[in-house]
């Protein structure tokens, strides 16, 4: 293979094994996995979501989601009540009731995902099974699945992360003496996929699958012969099943800013062959716009002192581009986890001298942080509401997940999410 020279040389920050990272551990403020089906219900055109749940699911489903219901929704909850746990037999049952009467309302269903809760009259409840027995029965015309959502001891992008995970086994097996293919990972809007398949197509990298697919007819077929590319830090255990049916990983910083979009594109194109003068010319226009876009919100960032709160699990990736690209000066870094294989490239893009935290300890971070007085807090929800009260000018992580910010056009939008904050601050102050 014609491989590409090395990427230009970069300041660099401290690798994994280098940096002192605080870990912490106590009451952590998360939101809960459940939220993941409000992106993936859009992502997955025919695709359902069932929520085995409680009416505390089926209210925090509907009011996360209420407002960007365009159409019939592809998310509902069979409430579990209490009454159920005189005896499982009877909640199989109402559950396959439940499921068959959904599917009689429903033709356009190919893929049903049974999504368990934390309620412990759930708990008892075997889905995986529930899900074996609902395929058997559904098959060929629908394919049932579960995962869990639970809020117990996980972040709220985790749902997706169980959620693909809980496809790979479905995925088709790569034909043999298969050429090479890629696999990006993790749900992105169409109008991003897109760009991406653009890209990767002019570069001459492929053939190239998404997972999850915009439709269940179009899952990526997986094997030895599969390398694929994490679009989201969150999908930890996805990555782990594809290796496990053979795929291997491309390790690269995640495609946020233009930056991180141009190296994640350059790992693939390294291990395609493509020439550095392809390149270049594939990725100029995109790398130029980004430049332009972020050129206004560097004048309004730079300098500006931002502090994350464990959540989302994209803190690092975009502590990263807020630090590199718009030159704001980041006082703490805080991940629900650090995953050290696919974060290191991420990690050794930081500063050197940034506290990196894992885990959480609310009570010492919320402390740590006011004494700080950063400009801008990026949190949960929980956290955002007294920061606010507090004169501390905040950003919800969640809206970070739902919109789109991967690739060069997106970069502007990107940092349009922060700069709106100290923007809606200032005019406040007035
Ligand atoms: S899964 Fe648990 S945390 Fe999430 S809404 Fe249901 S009860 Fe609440």
């Amino acid at each position: 293979m014609n491989c590409l020279t090395a990427p230009a040389p970069v300041e660099r920050g401290a690798a994994l094994e280098e940096r002192a990272v605080l870990r912490e551990r106590g009451q952590h403020e998360v939101f809960c996995g459940l939220t993941g089906i409000i992106w993936l219900h859009r992502k997955i055109q025919d695709a359902f979501f069932l929520v085995v749940g409680s009416r505390t699911c089926a209210h925090l489903i509907q009011s996360a989601a209420g407002v960007m219901i365009f159409a019939e929704p592809r998310f509902g909850t069979a409430i579990i009540e209490e009454r159920d746990l005189a005896g499982l037999a009877d909640m199989n049952a109402e559950l396959d009731r439940a499921v068959t009467s959904l599917l009689e309302r429903r033709p356009e269903i190919k893929i049903l995902f049974l999504v368990g809760s934390c309620p412990s009259e759930v708990i008892k409840l075997d889905l995986s099974r529930a899900a074996a027995r609902l395929s058997e029965t559904c098959s060929p015309d629908v394919r049932v699945f579960s995962y869990s959502g639970s809020g117990i001891e996980t972040t709220f992008t985790q749902g997706e992360d169980a959620c693909l995970a809980a496809l790979v086994p479905a995925l088709p097996q790569e034909p043999v003496a298969a050429e090479a293919s890629l696999m990006v990972v993790g749900a992105l809007p169409d109008v991003v996929e897109d760009q991406f398949r653009r890209l990767f197509d002019a570069l001459g990298v492929g053939p190239v699958g998404f997972l999850p697919p915009r439709q269940s007819g179009a899952l990526p077929a997986v094997g030895p012969q599969t390398r694929f590319l994490l679009a989201q830090p969150f999908l930890d255990t996805t990555a782990r099943t594809l290796e496990k049916r053979g795929a291997s990983p491309i390790t690269a910083p995640f495609p946020m800013g233009a930056e991180g979009t141009t190296a994640w594109l350059l790992a693939a194109a390294e291990l395609w062959g493509v020439s550095r003068e392809r390149f270049e010319d594939v990725t100029a226009p995109g790398r130029e716009r980004a430049k332009r876009a972020l050129q206004r919100h560097r004048e309004r960032l730079a300098g500006k002192r931002v502090f994350f709160f464990p959540d989302s699990q994209l803190e690092i990736p975009l502590a990263r581009f807020l630090a590199r690209e718009l030159e704001m000066e980041l006082v703490e870094v805080g991940t629900p986890y650090l995953r050290q294989d696919h974060m290191a490239p991420e990690l050794a893009l930081l500063p050197p001298d940034v506290v990196v935290s894992e885990g959480q300890h609310v009570d010492k971070q919320i402390e740590r942080c006011r004494e700080a007085r950063p400009d801008l807090v990026v949190c949960g929800l929980g956290l955002a509401n007294p920061f606010e009260a507090e004169g501390i000018t905040t950003k919800w992580s969640i809206e970070l997940v739902f919109s789109p910010i991967h690739g060069y056009e997106q970069a502007g939008d990107l940092a349009e999410l922060f700069a709106r904050p100290l923007d809606r601050r200032s005019r406040l102050e007035v």
